[in-house]
């Protein structure tokens, strides 16, 4: 595995392979790797000839500033990991390479509704964040297809929707979440959960799979209720929100009719730790 930290030896090499005509399936990450991030690298290779990986702490996206302070952080292990798993190659960079003391060389994305529900309203400014960060790597890294879980299913959207609107040629593909045993979606931030926390945390995932065996039952106020209570009665889980939306808009749905597909979400505290996880229920 190569391992580049600055942008120009990075484009020079992408250029050569380009013009040797590799086609390139991107991986961004934020570190503390686990098989959720593996999943997406596997998907990169079955699909691409090369394989690059980034992993970058993005200060940007982050609302709050202990949650940045905190945030897991294991080089050793996320290098090996990706060798492991045949990455060709990992752009690992310094805040000050991507920025530049700059923020984007993009201007500002006003990204409507899809902004200003769920993440978009809890975690003010991460998005710009997020939509920082992924411009400048598409912008750098400029690959064919780019690979995002869905357990992250709203940046997921945000993504799709930068894309569009920058123009980039990128395809981006969606990737399903990969869980622990117990059922809680596999995140970095699962490293700073106590066992029990651990344990507690599947809760969550017993509850948006209780809204799945018994959607017809219900209308979706009705099941974001059930979801509510299934989660508050554990006692070490606080909801920041649980919603019922649509795929596409992200909207809260009223009823059940007329719509493609919807999910339920969920951002839950444990032990002073957010999480967050989505299911299909139609
Ligand atoms: P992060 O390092 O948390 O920024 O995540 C990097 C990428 O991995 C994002 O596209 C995430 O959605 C994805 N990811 C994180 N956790 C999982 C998981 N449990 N299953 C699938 N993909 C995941």
């Amino acid at each position: 595995m190569l391992i580049f930290k600055e942008i120009l030896t990075l484009s020079d090499h992408l250029a050569s392979l380009r013009k040797n005509g590799k086609s390139i399936g991107f991986v961004p990450t934020m570190g503390a790797l686990h098989q959720g991030h593996i999943s997406l690298v596997h998907r990169a290779a079955a699909e691409n000839d090369v394989v690059v990986s980034s992993i970058f702490v993005n200060p940007t996206q982050f609302n709050n500033p202990d949650d940045l302070k905190n945030y897991p952080r294991t080089p050793e292990n996320d290098q090996q990991l990706l060798e492991l798993n045949k990455v060709d190659i990992l752009f690992s960079p310094t805040v000050e390479e991507i920025y530049d003391g700059r923020k984007s060389n993009y201007p500002e994305l006003d990204l409507g509704l899809l902004g200003k529900v769920m993440e978009g309203t809890h975690r003010p400014g991460h998005f710009a964040g997020v939509v920082n960060v992924v411009s400048r790597l598409f912008e750098i890294v400029k690959p064919e297809k780019s690979y995002f879980g869905e357990k992250d299913f709203q940046q997921l959207a945000v993504i799709r929707f930068m894309t569009k609107e920058f123009g980039f040629s990128v395809r981006i593909i969606g990737c399903p979440t990969i869980r622990e045993k117990n059922g809680l979606a596999m995140s970095s931030r699962n490293l700073r959960l106590s066992e029990k926390g651990r344990e507690e945390a599947s809760a969550i995932f017993s509850a948006l799979n209780f809204a799945v065996k018994n959607r017809e039952n219900h209308s979706p106020t009705e099941l974001k209720k059930a979801v509510q209570r299934k989660i508050e009665s554990v006692d070490s889980l606080t909801i920041e929100y649980i919603e019922i939306a649509d795929e596409e808009s992200l909207q809260p749905v009223a009823d059940w009719n007329n719509l493609f597909h919807v999910r339920c979400f969920a951002a839950v505290l444990c032990e002073n730790i957010r999480l967050i996880d989505n299911m299909r229920l139609y």
